[in-house]
C-alpha cells in the first residue's frame, strides 16, 4: 500500500529486551559474563557494560540518576520542544574542555589488582605472603572502599542506600533501612538502545550512531574524537570512556551474535532465564513527537503507541514497503518482547522520564507483595489479600514508579495486580482447580491470556525467549536510504530529534 494511503508512518524494526525483575537472583554472570567478552582489556578496567545494582541504592555510576547533578537525558524547553538537559550545541562547544557534568574515576570505582607476584617472590620470614591490591590506573597501593557492586544484596545500607535518587518524596520516609525492615531487589542495567538516544544527539563528531536496520547504538571508533559530551548526555550512564584510547566505548548489544541471530551473552548466560529478546516495530515518523510529550506521566502510553502490532495487516504492507524483510515480520509476530510490552502491558521502561524512549523495558518485581501478606499473615494466593497490600509495600509504590512510570503508581499498582491475579489463577489450574475468571477479567485478562503470559514468564523455553532473526547485510543499503528524512531541526541548533544519525552496518572499529 503507498504510504500516502496508510496511518502507518515509515515502519522499522528494533531488537529490543525486557528482563524480569522477579527472577533476578544478583548472581552477576551476565555482568561477568560481558565483561569477559567486551571489557577485559586495559583502558575499560572500570566499565561495566552491564552492571546489577541492589535497589534501593545509589548505582554505578554514583547516583546516576541525579540529573540535576549529571544533566542527562532530555526536557522540554518553554515552547515544549525537545532539548538536551546538557544544553544546547553551543553550550555543549563551550564545556569541551571543562565539563563539568561528567563523573569521575572515583564516582565509578577504582579498579584494582593484586600484587600476586608478592605471593612467589617474597623473601621467607615469620608471616605469609599476601597479595595486596594495587590501582590499576597509578600501580599504586590502593584502598578498596567503593566498587561497581559495592551496595550488592544491600550491603551498603544504611549508609549509603538513603542516597539513592528515587527516595525524593515525601513517602521516601516509610522507606526503613534498619536490617529487619529492608528489602531489596536487584535492577540488571545496560546501554537501553534508546529510540531518541541522548548520546548520539550529543556527539560532536557524528561519532555515535543508531543503526538503521535493527536499532543497536554504536560509537563509530574511527570517528569518535574523545570530546565525551555523549557521556554527559546519556541519563543512564551507559557510555565509557576508554582511558588508553581516550574513545567512548559502550554496550554493543553483541551485534555480532544478533547478526547472527543469536541472543547477547547477558542473555544467553543469564541464570535466572529472565531475560527476553525480540523485534519490536515502530512508527519511525512518530519518535520525536512521542519523545516530547508533555506530561512525564504520559510518556510510557507514548512510547507504547510508536509500537506497532506486526500481526495488523496494514501494518505488514507498510513494513514491507519499507523494506523490511518477510522473516523479520516473522519472527516480530512471535516476539516475546511485544508480548510484554505491548499486548500484556506487563512491561515497563525504566525513567521514562528521561526522554530518551529506551528500549530495555522490566517486569516490575512482585516479591515484595507477596513478602507484606505474608508478614500481616495473608494468604499469597489470595487475590484480595495480595491487591491491598500492593498498596502498602514495605518499598513504597512510589518507589517502583519513581523507577518506572515516571511516579505514577496507578500503572505499577496495576502491573502488580495483573501478575498477582496471573498467579493466582495459574496456581488453581495447577492444581487441577477451576481458576478465578472475574479476577482475571479485573486486570484485563483472560483464561487464555493467562495460559500465555505464564508460558512467557515462568516457564519459557530458550526458543521462546530468544526470537533473534539473522541479519540481512544485503537489505541494509536499501534500508540506508531512509537516512536522509530522519533529522529535525530543534531548539539549540541542529540537534536531531526521533532517529538523529541513522547509519549502515558498522565498521570493525565499532563498539
Ligand atoms: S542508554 Fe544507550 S542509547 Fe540511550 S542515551 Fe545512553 S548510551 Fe545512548
Ligand atoms: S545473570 Fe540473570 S539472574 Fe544473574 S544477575 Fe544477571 S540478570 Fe540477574
Amino acid at each position: 500500500m503507498p504510504r500516502g494511503q496508510s496511518t502507518v508512518g515509515r515502519v522499522m524494526a528494533q531488537v529490543a529486551m525486557v528482563m524480569n525483575l522477579d527472577k533476578c537472583i544478583g548472581c552477576h554472570t551476565c555482568s561477568v559474563t560481558c565483561k569477559q567478552t567486551w571489557t577485559n582489556r586495559t583502558g575499560v578496567e572500570y566499565a561495566w557494560f552491564n552492571n546489577v545494582e541492589t535497589k534501593p541504592g545509589i548505582g554505578y555510576p554514583r547516583r546516576y540518576e541525579d540529573q540535576e547533578k549529571w544533566k542527562g537525558g532530555w526536557t522540554l524547553d518553554r515552547r515544549g520542544r525537545l532539548v538536551l538537559r546538557s544544553g544546547g550545541r553551543v553550550r555543549r562547544l563551550l564545556s569541551l574542555f571543562s565539563n563539568p557534568d561528567l563523573p569521575v574515576i572515583e564516582d565509578y570505582y577504582e579498579p584494582v589488582t593484586y600484587d600476586y607476584d608478592n605471593l612467589v617472590s617474597a623473601p621467607a620470614g615469620p608471616d605469609l605472603p599476601v597479595a595486596r591490591p594495587r590501582s590499576v590506573l597509578t600501580g599504586r597501593p590502593a584502598d578498596i572502599t567503593w566498587g561497581a557492586n559495592w551496595e550488592d544484596g544491600l550491603g551498603g545500607a544504611p549508609e549509603h542506600a538513603g542516597g539513592d535518587p528515587n527516595l525524593s518524596g515525601e513517602w521516601a520516609e516509610k522507606v526503613r533501612f534498619e536490617f529487619e525492615q529492608t528489602f531489596l531487589f536487584h535492577l540488571p542495567r545496560l546501554c537501553e538502545h534508546c529510540l531518541n538516544p541522548a548520546c548520539v544527539s550529543a556527539c560532536p563528531s557524528g561519532a555515535m550512531y543508531k543503526r538503521v536496520e535493527d536499532g543497536i547504538v554504536l560509537v563509530d571508533q574511527d570517528r569518535c574524537r574523545g570530546w565525551r559530551m555523549c557521556v554527559t548526555a546519556c541519563p543512564y550512564k551507559k557510555v565509557y570512556v576508554n582511558h588508553a584510547t581516550g574513545k567512548a566505548e559502550k554496550c554493543t548489544f553483541c551485534f555480532p551474535r544478533i547478526e547472527a541471530g543469536r541472543p547477547t551473552v547477558c542473555s544467553e548466560t543469564c541464570v535466572g532465564r529472565l531475560r527476553y529478546l525480540g523485534l519490536l516495530l515502530y512508527d519511525a515518523d512518530r519518535v520525536g513527537e512521542a519523545a516530547a510529550t508533555p506530561d512525564e506521566q504520559d510518556l510510557l502510553d507514548a512510547q507504547r503507541g510508536v509500537f506497532l502490532d506486526p500481526r495488523d495487516p496494514e501494518v505488514v504492507a507498510a513494513a514491507r514497503a519499507s523494506g523490511i524483510p518477510e522473516d523479520w515480520l516473522g519472527a516480530a509476530r512471535r516476539s516475546p518482547v511485544y508480548d510484554l510490552v505491548a499486548r500484556y502491558r506487563v512491561a515497563l521502561p525504566l525513567h521514562p522520564e528521561y526522554r530518551t524512549l529506551p528500549m530495555v523495558w522490566y517486569v516490575p518485581p512482585l516479591s515484595p507483595v507477596l513478602d507484606a501478606v505474608s508478614v500481616a499473615g495473608g494468604d499469597q494466593d489470595d487475590p484480595d489479600h495480595v491487591f491491598a497490600a500492593v498498596t502498602r509495600l514495605r518499598i513504597p509504590l512510589e518507589y517502583l514508579a519513581s523507577l518506572f512510570t515516571a511516579g505514577d503508581t496507578d500503572v505499577v499498582g496495576g502491573v502488580l495486580m495483573k501478575l498477582t491475579a496471573l498467579r493466582s489463577y495459574m496456581r488453581a489450574v495447577s492444581l487441577g482447580e477451576a481458576g478465578d475468571e472475574a479476577a482475571l477479567g479485573a486486570v484485563g485478562l483472560t483464561g487464555a491470556d493467562a495460559r500465555d503470559l505464564h508460558r512467557l514468564l515462568a516457564v519459557a523455553k530458550y526458543a521462546d525467549r530468544y526470537v533473534v532473526p539473522a541479519a540481512h547485510k544485503e537489505d541494509a543499503a536499501a534500508l540506508g536510504a531512509v537516512e536522509s528524512g530522519c533529522p529535525v531541526e530543534s531548539a539549540g541548533g541542529k540537534v536531531a530529534l526521533g532517529m538523529p544519525t541513522l547509519r549502515r552496518t558498522p565498521s570493525e572499529g565499532s563498539a
